[in-house]
């Protein structure tokens, strides 16, 4: 354990023992953290008077609601998954910089989180005895349209971003995720990207400066901090390095109207000839143009009893009908496009639209403010295909698919801008050669282990059905959608061996840098999780 200086021994030594002996921590554990942090964060801020508001222990009536408020699957949301002993609220930077030197005084292991969609809960969960720093509160959002930028803090809404651009002007956007309450914070420390991908690449593609709190609670901004950490902080996971208290964005020019549809296709309507083709035309045609193919075994409408693959092609288009159905007609015929398919709108509309709103029932624009989504129990894979999957093949994945039941893919075409910025301009290597990128997703309602059991099996042996098709050495994977199956870290005296599984996968030859840095910043891992950047072995 480490020399804990300003810290009380009799706490010291209660908590060692509880971790020691996997003891869950219980109330008196959380109430002492509680009054230890307290009197650490009004020791450590200046003016201290608001600490109290922002520090929850157990105890607190307000606890449970803000620990769940922001679980985004309900997998991590059971009486067994283990709890923050304390969670911390920031409302101003000051507030973050003292919880960092706080936890580092106290030894108890700090979790970061801004919007909590990490796929594994990694930003709420731990095995040791924990505390969550929630960033909620730290969402200004400051839009300058004459100089086309925006600096967003880490605990705002993609959602939020969008409505406050919208406000501004109505031919800019950016180009980020299509869930509106995912967080800043993890979404562009991880990559980000949405269906604008194809034409201004991922959302680190646009970030032009970040704040962030390091190790020793200092802030840092892109000229303090250097070209190397802020290099690693745009894609390689921003819990690895410090605390993203906000990015400064570029925004970029949409048009006042572009083009949605959503065309589907079963086995017997030829989807198998429009799945193949699509491999070759949505990698490849106009930069504008993000036909994302969604995959789902279905009940077969025409044959009683029989199960089908239902291959829907999603699609945001940046022009008009016209100029799409001129494209569509000519590359991709077998889709059968037609304009009464075809929907014009602004572009924000498209980003409701694109949230599971149908055209005649999208809302009020400030339901992009708002923050509770519909949440289920999940689980999510992810993969890079670099060759076109055969005719045949594909008719095998249909098969593995109808046969497992339930899980889906979900293909989201590369190409275009992706293919132009090299793999070693950001920690996310995915680029040129990459044809698209699949999405493994399960979701369910029932809250039983043996069925959670059951469709993680499934997820997971389709996962092994398609090895052949899939990148190799590494067979790479996205870091947004977190997936603990391809390794862990317990960051012991192994964590650079341990890193290296999964580091690889995520970020291929991106790795050893991301590693130089870490050492760099972070010698001592504080800033650690289950996946996280190690530092070179001592
Ligand atoms: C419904 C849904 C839809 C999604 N759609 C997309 C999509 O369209 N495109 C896409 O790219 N991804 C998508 N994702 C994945 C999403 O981008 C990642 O899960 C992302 O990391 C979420 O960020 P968050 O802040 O909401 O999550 P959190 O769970 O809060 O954080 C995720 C990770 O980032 C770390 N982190 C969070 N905040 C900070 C901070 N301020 N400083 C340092 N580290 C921090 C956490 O510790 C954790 O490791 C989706 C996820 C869900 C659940």
């Amino acid at each position: 354990m480490k020399p804990l200086s300003s810290l009380p021994a009799l706490f010291a030594l209660l908590l060692f023992i509880l971790v020691s002996l996997h003891v869950s921590p219980s109330w008196a554990a959380s109430d002492s953290v509680y009054d230890t942090f307290l009197q650490c964060l009004t020791h450590r801020t200046q003016p201290s008077d608001h600490i109290p508001d922002i520090v929850y222990s157990r105890a607190n009536s307000s606890f449970a609601n803000i620990l769940v408020s922001y679980i985004r699957n309900l997998r991590f949301n059971s009486s067994s998954t283990p709890k923050p002993l304390v969670i911390v609220t920031p409302t101003q930077e000051s507030h973050v910089q003292a919880a960092v030197l706080c936890s580092k005084d106290l030894g108890v292991h700090m979790k970061i989180r801004s919007g909590g969609h990490d796929f594994e809960g990694i930003s709420y969960v731990s095995n040791d005895a924990f505390f969550i720093l929630d960033m909620f509160n730290l969402r200004s959002i400051n839009v300058d349209i004459q100089k086309e930028t925006a600096w967003v803090q880490a605990g705002a809404t993609l959602g939020e971003l969008y409505y406050r651009i919208w406000e501004k002007s109505k031919v800019h956007g950016f180009p980020a995720g299509v869930c509106r309450t995912v967080g800043i914070g993890g979404h562009l420390s991880g990559g980000g990207y949405g269906n604008m991908l194809r034409k201004y690449g991922l959302s680190v593609d646009n970030v032009l400066d970040a704040r962030m709190v390091d190790v020793q609670g200092r802030i840092l901004d892109r000229k303090a901090m250097g070209e190397d950490l802020f290099w690693a902080i745009i894609g390689g996971g921003g819990a690895s390095f410090g605390v993203i208290l906000a990015y400064q964005i570029k925004l970029v020019p949409v048009p006042e109207k572009v083009t949605v549809f959503r065309v589907e296709k079963t086995i017997d309507q030829n989807a198998t000839d429009l799945v193949y083709k699509w491999q070759f035309v949505a990698p490849t045609t106009d930069h504008g143009l993000f036909m994302r193919l969604l995959l789902q075994p279905v009940t077969s409408k025409t044959q009683k009893g029989q199960k089908t693959l239902r291959a829907s092609v999603v699609t945001l288009f940046l022009g008009n009908s016209d100029q799409l159905l001129a494209i569509t007609d000519k590359e991709l015929p077998e889709m059968g496009l037609k304009k009464e398919n075809c929907t014009e709108m602004s572009w924000i509309e498209s980003v409701l639209w694109w949230d599971g709103f149908d055209e005649g029932t999208i809302p009020p624009l400030e339901t992009l403010l708002r923050r509770d989504y519909p949440i289920n129990f999940l689980k999510r894979k992810s993969d890079y295909v670099q060759t076109p999957i055969s005719k045949a093949n594909l008719d095998n994945l249909w098969k593995k698919m109808i046969e497992l039941g339930k899980v889906g893919l979900v293909f989201n075409p590369y190409g275009g801008r992706m293919s132009e910025i090299p793999a070693s301009a950001t920690p996310f290597p995915h680029r040129a050669g990459n044809l698209f990128k699949i999405q493994y997703s399960i979701n369910w309602s029932e809250d039983d282990p043996e069925i959670e059991k059951n469709y993680l099996a499934q997820i997971r042996s389709l996962y092994d059905f398609t090895t052949p098709f899939m990148s190799k050495n590494p067979r790479s994977a996205f870091l947004n959608y977190r997936d603990l199956d391809i390794g862990t870290s317990t960051n012991g005296k192994n964590s650079y061996e341990e890193g290296q599984v999964y580091g690889v996968k995520y970020f291929n030859n991106n790795f050893e840098r991301l590693v130089k840095v870490k050492t760099a910043i972070d010698p001592n891992n504080f800033f650690r999780n289950e996946q996280s950047i190690p530092p070179l072995p001592k």
